[in-house]
């Protein structure tokens, strides 16, 4: 699961040194610091990032 910031760039993914509860935990610090939502997604962020270009 990756969790990305479609505003700055900001993004975080799970692994085996970071659970989902963790990766959320930054992702709420990022909201609460910028103001920038996070989205939660399954598909890494450049192939994210194309899908958003294409709308
Ligand atoms: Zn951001």
């Amino acid at each position: 699961m990756y969790k990305y910031c479609l505003e700055c760039g900001w993004q975080v993914s799970t692994s085996d040194d970071l659970t989902e509860r963790e990766a959320s935990k930054m992702a709420i610090e990022h909201f609460v610091e910028t103001g920038h939502a996070v989205e939660s997604l399954r598909l890494p962020p450049p192939v994210v990032l194309e899908e958003y270009r294409r709308r």
